[in-house]
């Protein structure tokens, strides 16, 4: 029926705009981004289809091929009303490191409850085929990995600077692992200096090095080049540091070769699948903005890497012979403190004061109580035992809730667990929010911000939000079964994992929701 690739390669670039793209296109050289877009297949118009667009979410929405309220990815941190606490998506209370002894390892896909197409390449191998998961940050190579992973692999920072997995995965690591931390590779980056890659007139697209808009590294008082990484190392965490800089990706990239090499990726006729997420660029977008010199240096050197990767991936693999998918986990906002200077949309929230005045407010209608047991990425959890307590009706508080969320101006809609339960469908963003929410994780009330606004300090940026800025990524196609060309129609990111699917001959995820992108896969002649 189909060539199964011997490897496919899913990338995800953590918080990469598609409009980086265009921006830095004239700035990369022939052999990284533009050998994959050039010789592969580009989605111009992919969207995530779901609030919040955020880390976790969004890689186990690209290897799932659904969205938050399948996959139970709902937040990168959540509220649990059993515990009162927060959930890390990724943590696992039960699950022991290996490779660290520090919290760091204590780590799963449990909280997953879709397959990924790491897990249907391991059935369909009947489990011949190898899955791992590499990433700085431990969600980026767990959660797209999925449950039935041989490995995933992340980076344990602060004093440590080793690649760590967990007992969900094994009980010691391979013997090449502990020979790579041995190298102390992290080390060798942290010598040296950050400086621009190429000559500071490329940079036209970005503002000018120096601007109030970025956050300087702690023990700095300016965002400037260069960057003499070993004097900032022990104000900025150690081996924390290394992950905001360019450095983070190439020692990912670095560790993947040996991997690949070690693991004898893609050198059988059973496929083996690689979950890639290059997360430095996520670090530097959060520190510096969209519009940074450094945010444009990380993707100019990650393009040198992405190109020296695939001549690698040719030698080793064979070309031919592997199938590559790239895509971003979230875009990023522009920083308002920088677009209110040009008059544009946009501003900063404090959702603090929401919470209070909802507190006060609901305490002078119906008494003193802890009315609002958490509000965290704009859902508000309600105390239902007080509700109850008070015979007061949940839905009719809800709405109630929802309705005062919508007295402040740079709140834009307010749904409530009741409505979000309804069919899907109508507005855009109440879609979004509803394919977004779990009935066990999700709070009673969710709201969204207009367009433009973020909760975030005067400097750098975020996303989250289900406008264009965090919710337009690129999606390109590369290698066995893919048909060269472009699309500039409108896809969702669930659309991703079925066009895998399709292309290289193996099921679809159990919970998939997507549909399959049909220019970009190689028919039969
Ligand atoms: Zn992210």
């Amino acid at each position: 029926m189909k060539d199964t690739p011997r490897l496919i390669v899913g990338i995800t670039v953590d918080q990469m705009r598609y409009d980086y793209l265009l921006r830095y296109w004239s700035d990369f050289g022939n052999a990284g981004f533009r050998r994959l877009v050039n010789e592969g297949f580009l989605c111009h118009n992919l969207h995530y289809n779901y609030m919040p667009t955020y880390t976790g979410p969004g890689h186990a929405s690209i290897f799932t091929g659904t969205t938050p309220a399948y996959h139970g990815i709902i937040q990168n941190d959540w509220y649990d009303r059993a515990s009162n606490t927060m959930i890390y998506c990724s943590s696992d209370s039960a699950a022991k490191g290996v490779g660290t002894g520090s919290k760091s390892g204590q780590m799963s896909p449990h909280y997953l409850t879709a397959s990924t197409l790491g897990d249907m390449v391991r059935m369909q191998t009947n489990g011949r085929g190898k899955i791992i998961g590499v990433a700085l940050k431990d969600r980026g190579a767990i959660l797209p990995a999925g449950r039935t992973a041989d490995a995933a692999y992340w980076f344990v920072g602060g004093e440590e600077g080793v690649w760590a997995t967990s007992d969900w995965y094994m009980s010691v690591l391979p013997d090449w692992v502990n020979a790579f931390n041995k190298l102390k590779t992290a080390d060798k980056y942290l010598s040296q200096n950050w400086n621009l890659l190429r000559d500071a007139s490329v940079y036209d697209e970005s503002q000018a090095d120096n601007n109030a808009h970025e956050t300087p590294f702690k023990g700095t008082t300016k965002p400037t080049f260069p960057y003499d990484l070993a004097s900032l190392k022990s104000a900025n965490g150690n081996y924390e540091l290394l992950k905001a800089t360019p450095f983070g990706n190439s020692l990912t990239i670095d560790f993947v070769r040996e991997l690949i090499t070690q693991e004898k990726m893609g050198a059988d006729g059973y496929t083996d699948m690689l979950c890639l997420s290059f997360s430095s660029t996520d670090y530097i977008g959060h520190q510096f903005g969209i519009h940074a010199m450094e945010t444009q240096d990380c993707y100019l050197r990650l393009d040198e890497e992405l190109g020296s990767f695939l001549s690698f991936l040719d030698d080793q693999v064979g070309k031919g012979n592997y199938t590559i998918f790239l895509s971003a986990d979230h875009g990023g906002a522009p920083t308002p403190s920088y677009t209110a200077k040009r008059k544009a949309i946009g501003g900063y929230w404090k959702s603090d004061r929401l919470e209070l005045f909802l507190e006060d407010t609901l305490a002078k209608r119906y008494g003193q109580g802890d009315w609002v047991l958490n509000e965290s990425n704009q859902n508000i959890f309600l105390n239902h035992t007080l509700m109850q307590s008070k015979r007061l009706s949940t839905k009719e508080i809800q709405y109630e809730v929802a309705q005062l969320c919508l007295s402040f101006p740079e709140v834009m809609s307010a749904f409530t667990a009741s409505d979000l339960s309804q069919a899907r469908g109508g507005d855009l963003v109440k879609n979004m929010i509803q394919q977004g929410y779990d009935a066990q994780r999700s709070g009673d009330v969710i709201y969204t911000l207009d367009p433009g606004f973020i909760e975030y300090g005067m400097s750098g940026t975020t996303h989250g939000s289900p406008f264009a800025y965090d919710s337009h990524v690129p999606a390109i196609f590369f290698g066995c079964g893919v048909e060269c060309g472009e699309t500039y129609s409108r896809f969702s990111i669930t659309d991703i994992a079925p066009t895998v699917s399709m292309m290289c001959g193996i099921a679809l995820p159990d919970a998939t929701t997507g549909v399959a992108i049909e220019p970009a896969i190689r028919k039969r002649k």
